[in-house]
Formats: C-alpha cells, sequence, structure tokens
C-alpha cells in the first residue's frame, strides 16, 4: 500500500521483531477479518499486534480507532461508544469487558484471504484518535489517509528521516505522536523500528548502544529524566537527532541535555488535530524555548481575541491558526465543535497562544484556556514562569497557573515538586529573572502534578492539590 511505502526495516517491540513482510502478512489477515466494518477499535498496548491490527485496518480501507489500554471504564466506554467500533483487534490472552464490542485476538486470525481494498480515496478516514483530554473530554479526530502521507512526507523531508536511520521510541501506540509519527513515520520512510516498550530512559539508552539507534523521540518528561540521569544521558552522544514533542520542553532540561550529549534536541510542536506542524529542521538551527519554524506545506498565522491579524514580531501573541494538507477532517459526532474550530477560509483555530519572529521562528505562550494569565492587565504565559522556576536545582516539576483573585482578576499561582527549599525561597529565586508581575504571588509545594496518559500535567485539576 503506497501510504506505506515500498520496503523497509523489522519493526522490534519490546524485544520481539518482525520483518517488513512478516508484520504485511498477519495485517493481510486482520484486513480480511474487518474489511466492510464501519469502524475497528484496536487495545493498543505497545505490542507487535497493535501495529498489525492498525496496518490491516489500513490495507482494508477500515478506520481504526485506538484504545489506551490502561484507561479506566469511563474513558473506554467513551471512546467505543462514540466511535461505533464493530469490535476490538487484541493481542491473544486480553480479557473481554463484559458489554464491549467482541474481542478479535489479532494472533489467531488465518493467514492469506482477501482483506486489500484497492482504490482507498485519500479522504477516506484511516485513524480516529481520540485527543490526551488534557482541556477536557478526549475528542474522536477525523485523520485521513492523505493527511497522515502529507505529513509523514513533510517531516521526512524536515528531520532528513531516511531507511538508513534507525527509530527508538517507547511511545504508547494510541496516541498521534507514538503511533502515526513513531510506527507510520517508520513505515512509510522504510527505516527500523525499535519500541523499547516503555518510554525509559535506560532503555532508550541500550538502543543506542547495543542497536544502532539513530533518531530518538520522546515527550518531555521523557527528556527531563534523561537529563537527571548523566551515565545515561551520555550513551546518546552517538545518535543523530533527539527530538521533543506533545508538551512544552522547559529550557532547562533542553540546556541540561545539550551538555550531557552534545545534541540540541530538535523541538516540534503539532496536535492530534494537525499532526506535526512546526519543527526545527535537522540542518538547521535549534532554539530552546521555541518550536521552529513550519513544515513543508504548511501555513500558520496569529489573530488576536477580536479577530484582528496579530505582526509576526516574535512578541505579540495571538491564537495560532494552522492551514495545511495534513489537517484533521474534523471531530466525530461533534459538528458544532468542528464548525467552530475552522475559519470560513479553512484555517484551524488551535486554541494555542504562539508568537512568531520575522525570521519565522515560532515560541508556543502555552493554551489559550490553562496557560495565558490575565493579572493585573497584563497576560501572562505560564511557560515562562514554569522555566524560571524549574531553573533551581531543587524544583523538580512545575505548573503555573491564574487562580481568582479580587484586585488583580487573577494571581499568578505555581504548583511545585522540590526537594529541600521553601516557598519563599523559590519566590526570591524567580525574582531575579522576571519581571515583578510575573512573579508567583502564591507557590505550593506538593508531591506530585496531576497527569494524564501522555505525560501532560491536566492544570484543571490542580485546584484539587
Ligand atoms: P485535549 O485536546 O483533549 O485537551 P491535548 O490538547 O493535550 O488534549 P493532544 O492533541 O495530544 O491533546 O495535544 C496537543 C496539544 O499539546 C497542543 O494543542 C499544545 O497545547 C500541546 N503541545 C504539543 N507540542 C507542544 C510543544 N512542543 N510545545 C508546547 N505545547 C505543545
Ligand atoms: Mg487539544
Amino acid at each position: 500500500m503506497d501510504l506505506l511505502g515500498e520496503t523497509g526495516g523489522p519493526i522490534r517491540i519490546a524485544g520481539r521483531e518482525l520483518s517488513r513482510d512478516g508484520l504485511l502478512g498477519r495485517a493481510a489477515a486482520v484486513a480480511a477479518e474487518v474489511r466492510g466494518a464501519d469502524a475497528v477499535a484496536v487495545h493498543a498496548t505497545a505490542s507487535l499486534e497493535t501495529v498489525a491490527a492498525v496496518v490491516g485496518g489500513l490495507l482494508a480501507g477500515v478506520p481504526v480507532v485506538p484504545l489506551p489500554p490502561d484507561s479506566g471504564p469511563a474513558e473506554r466506554a467513551h471512546i467505543l461508544g462514540d466511535s461505533g467500533a464493530s469490535m476490538i483487534l487484541a493481542a491473544g490472552g486480553t480479557e473481554p469487558v463484559d458489554g464491549e464490542p467482541p474481542l478479535v485476538p489479532v494472533d489467531g486470525l488465518p493467514r492469506g484471504g482477501d482483506g486489500v481494498a484497492a482504490g482507498v480515496p485519500g479522504d477516506a478516514t484511516a485513524l480516529i484518535l481520540y485527543t490526551s483530554g488534557t482541556t477536557g473530554p478526549p475528542k474522536g479526530v477525523l485523520i485521513s489517509r492523505s493527511a497522515i502521507a502529507a505529513g509523514l512526507d513533510a517531516l521526512a523531508e524536515a528531520w532528513a528521516w531516511t531507511p538508513g536511520d534507525v527509530l527508538v521510541h517507547g511511545l504508547p501506540l494510541f496516541h498521534v505522536h507514538g503511533l502515526v509519527l513513531g510506527v507510520l513515520g517508520a513505515l512509510r520512510v522504510g527505516s527500523p523500528l525499535i519500541h523499547t516498550g516503555r518510554p525509559k530512559p535506560e532503555l532508550y539508552a541500550a538502543a543506542a548502544r547495543n542497536d544502532g539507534g539513530s533518531l530518538f523521540f520522546g515527550v518531555p518528561t521523557v527528556w527531563s529524566r534523561t537529563a537527571a540521569d548523566p551515565g545515561t544521558a551520555r550513551a546518546l552522544r552517538g545518535a543523530r537527532l533527539l527530538v521533543s514533542g506533545s508538551a512544552p520542553l522547559p529550557v532547562p532540561v533542553f540546556e541540561r541535555l545539550t551538555g550531557l550529549t552534545g545534541h540540541r534536541l530538535v523541538e516540534r510542536y503539532g496536535m492530534t488535530e494537525t499532526l506535526i506542524t512546526l519543527s526545527a529542521r535537522a540542518d538547521g538551527d535549534r532554539r530552546p524555548g521555541y518550536v521552529g519554524t513550519p513544515l513543508p506545506g504548511v501555513e500558520t498565522r496569529l489573530v488576536a481575541e477580536d479577530g484582528a491579524p496579530v505582526p509576526p514580531d516574535g512578541q505579540t501573541p495571538g491564537e495560532l491558526h494552522v492551514r495545511a494538507p495534513l489537517l484533521f477532517k474534523g471531530y466525530l459526532n461533534r459538528p458544532e465543535a468542528t464548525a467552530g474550530s475552522f475559519t470560513p477560509d479553512g484555517w484551524f483555530r488551535t486554541g494555542d497562544i504562539a508568537t512568531i519572529g520575522a525570521d519565522g521562528w515560532h515560541r508556543i505562550v502555552g493554551r489559550a484556556s490553562t496557560d495565558l494569565i490575565k493579572s493585573g492587565g497584563y497576560r501572562i504565559g505560564a511557560g515562562e514562569i514554569e522555566n524560571a522556576l524549574l531553573a533551581h536545582p531543587a524544583v523538580r516539576e512545575a505548573a503555573v497557573v491564574g487562580t481568582p483573585h479580587d484586585d488583580l482578576g487573577e494571581q499568578v499561582t505555581a504548583y511545585v515538586v522540590a526537594d529541600g527549599v521553601a516557598a519563599d525561597a523559590l519566590i526570591d529565586f524567580v525574582a531575579e529573572s522576571l519581571s515583578a508581575h510575573k512573579r508567583p504571588r502564591v507557590v505550593h509545594l506538593v508531591g506530585s502534578l496531576p497527569r494524564n496518559a501522555m505525560g501532560k500535567v491536566v492544570k484543571t485539576r490542580l485546584g484539587e492539590l
């Protein structure tokens, strides 16, 4: 199938390996099973069976819905009910759940059979991916075959990703990052994939030392753990490219990792709805705190709250809009949300606030809903304050939000995970680098931050701490 390229290397997940032909054989068996279905779910553990199931759906032209394997019953019921999946493909040994669609073991399917659909149109839905649920209930995002192809080709160009690379990651296979970029990307480009089962720095280091890993994908928590473990980090010195995405990469983590590995991380920005949109280039500049420039074929612009265009002066924040062939088709069963997220002239409103410099470099200030604090007439991005806190050696994690304040409207409030430092000392520390209106007025020292399955801080739950 053209979506997956013509040739390619083996794929290994948590120590089990299949050649590309072996994988396609298993996927063809899945295709014969699912052909004609409206949508099928995949119990998306980190396994070869998950990949065979997803590719099988693509071969048959049937939309695939990856289910987070550790999600609670409510999230599972939401995804299964919303998507209308008629079966759940899973590795053998997975326990069926009462009231769910039938469970179909991928391992037991007869080989052969005629499931591969010819001439599936590019605008057909390939995947229904649910968003991470960071700001509300996960939304089903309809992704076409042509969007996947456009996104992966743009990415391969930006990162000079070739069959000679060995991709290493351990990210979840139900999310756009691990599944589309991290599995379909390897299959389309034709590079071998080593999936480490879990995104653990020591497993990445082993893949670098023993298996020729050259291209490493991680989310910021993976890189901050790597930066905290010098021996492991140094094992990545021989890599070609280390990439971070899915959430903001703290500037201090970027700098520590550069010191240990000799690599300046490539940061990229994307969403389930926009796959991947912005990135630094393999052969170009990397700037801590910035997410690069638009990928080939992507247009961006900034818009103020009143709808006026925002100049690309590197200073003035506005809502980031995206127009590109890699955009999603719409939200499943949410016509109003879909209509509301596109402008009449076809731009997608990301809901993220950004600045754009005259040189095209983008900085993500944060989400309009949770990361933009309106205090005393100022608009303050939470990320800058989080970076200032994280620069303190005792601070392990930091999340900043606006909380109601009688006089200021909102006040800057920080939640910090730190070892043996007082809140007042932290306020004094950031006073050295932040102007007065940006300094946190309240610092809560907490044991951990609420995170979702993608490791993202769920800021709407910070008030519960
Ligand atoms: P939900 O839409 O359900 O609330 P979510 O937005 O976290 O969840 P995803 O599609 O996984 O779901 O994440 C996309 C969002 O992640 C972006 O809108 C942006 O806010 C954030 N993001 C991704 N990459 C970066 C980055 N490099 N820097 C800052 N933020 C990023
Ligand atoms: Mg979102």
